[in-house]
């Protein structure tokens, strides 16, 4: 049962400053004859994810049963004073509120911003940084299904003769050290976007704009959050185009985008050639029997329909594993990143391939661990602020999985890794749950963030 304890240490090494960042969030007066602190709720939103309950009306059976410590613990997490704990209706009215607070940036989004912020300054992510830029992943995803038309920005599709309102949400996820995948702005795409968009494009041609419109939006907020911050997007084949050329320019960040024949292909064509004229741009390395062959072009030039002008770097590489197994990517790179003998296998490992992790460790955990992200927490306009907290927890969670407490936890009780010790990672959530309801954390957990040290997880 010491995971609970070793998240609030987690919590307090990492963010020693979250409650005050909670109080940062509006208190808009709730109907309730008991009314409960903006702190306290937002930690019982953010429990009711960390807890990875599925969905809203289980914080009422799980936390709110007579006789267990929830109370305690979760005053002590929000250095509150409350006496009773909410039923889940109060703490949806009160997110209803901070959703419609005006704000030009949504209130639990600076949360998150926060807490990103805070790992940057403690230079926990300067590992994964490549050729000193952090590396962020930009992707979409499927959100929010309904059989009813839910809210105006409903996007539709049809299925059969049926009709779905839906909704879909762009990430820019930090592609971090320990396979991390950190939130780092969120965007929403809705029917706006579509709106746009000429009818009379295929509906791929449509997805596409869509998508680039709305990704135009998500770093606006990110450069509005992170002015300085020195970045390397990691793009799939969507953007290689002249409209995710110009993204780069734009926001001045540097590019990583996956390169196929069909994406552009005089450009794929030249690449080809040029490859075969310059054989020195080469490098193989082996490594447990696999055979990576990289090779490069140092200059591509391309004009796009808007005939913008741009050059371009590109990359290919080749493995062989040791059964054969074969493995084949080809990435366009923006011309400020230096493709040499020396980088360019960290450019592919460190910033090309590491995009699948924001499908595989970012969206699959987020929807089918327990995090449930796809279902509604709220099928009101809502919805979104369910979306964010969902995404600080899991900057917690997975700062707790990674980090350094639970692999010591586990070598003191004579195990080899938080694995063996819990079962599986899945079930820190279910021990966290059971530690808040049937063990007062003690004060030491509480004390002091500067007495520990706690390191990701590499290996
Ligand atoms: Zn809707």
């Amino acid at each position: 049962m010491k995971v609970g304890p070793a998240f609030v240490r987690t919590v307090r090494h990492f963010f020693p400053d979250f409650n005050t960042w909670l109080d940062k969030v509006p208190d808009p007066r709730c109907q309730e004859r008991i009314t409960y602190g903006p702190r306290f709720l937002l930690w019982y939103g953010l429990l009711l994810f960390v807890g990875k309950l599925g969905s809203r009306r289980e914080l009422d059976f799980k936390y709110r049963e007579a006789g267990t410590c929830v109370l305690d613990n979760l005053n002590r997490l929000a250095q509150t004073d409350q006496q009773t704990i909410p039923c889940n209706d109060t703490l949806d009215d009160y997110l209803a509120k901070v959703h419609a607070a005006e704000a030009p940036v949504h209130p639990i989004a600076n949360v998150r911003t926060k807490t990103i912020h805070r790992l940057i300054r403690m230079r926990v992510l300067d590992e994964a940084r490549v050729q000193g830029r952090l590396v962020v992943g930009v992707d979409g995803s499927g959100y929010l299904v309904f059989r009813w038309e839910h809210c105006r920005h409903c996007l539709t599709q049809k299925c059969g003769d049926r009709i779905l309102y839906c909704h879909k949400v762009l990430e820019a996820k930090i592609l971090g050290p320990a396979q991390t995948v950190l939130s780092l702005a969120s965007e929403f795409i809705d029917n706006q976007d579509l709106a746009d968009s000429p009818a009379n494009t295929g509906e791929q041609q449509r997805k596409q704009d869509c998508e680039l419109k709305a990704s135009r939006r998500l770093l606006q907020s990110v450069r509005a959050a992170f002015p300085q911050l020195l970045l390397c997007l990691s793009l799939d084949a969507l953007y290689a185009c002249g409209a995710g050329f110009q993204l780069g320019k734009d926001f001045r960040v540097s590019l990583v985008i996956v390169f196929k024949e069909g994406s552009i292909p005089t450009l794929w064509q030249e690449f080809q050639t040029l490859l075969t004229l310059c054989p020195a741009n080469r490098l193989e390395e082996r490594e447990n029997g696999w055979r990576h062959e990289y090779r490069w072009v140092d200059e591509l030039h391309y004009v796009d329909s808007d005939r913008r002008a741009w050059k371009l770097k590109a990359i290919q590489y080749q493995g062989e594993g040791p059964k054969g197994e074969k493995s084949h990517w080809a990435w366009l790179v923006s011309y400020d990143l230096v493709v040499s003998k020396a980088t360019v296998a960290r450019i592919v490992w460190g910033a090309g391939r590491p995009r699948w992790w924001e499908e595989n460790q970012g969206f699959n955990v987020q929807k089918n661990s327990g995090l449930n992200l796809e279902h509604a927490y709220s099928e009101k306009e809502h919805f979104g602020v369910y979306y964010l907290l969902l995404q600080i927890a899991h900057v917690l969670l997975q700062l707790l999985e990674k980090g350094s407490l639970l692999r010591e936890l586990a070598r003191s009780a004579g195990k080899r890794s938080a694995v063996a010790l819990l079962g599986s990672l899945k079930n820190i959530a279910d021990c966290l749950v059971e530690s808040l309801r049937n063990w007062v954390w003690p004060d030491e957990a509480f004390g002091a963030a500067g007495k520990i040290q706690i390191r990701l997880d590499s290996s």
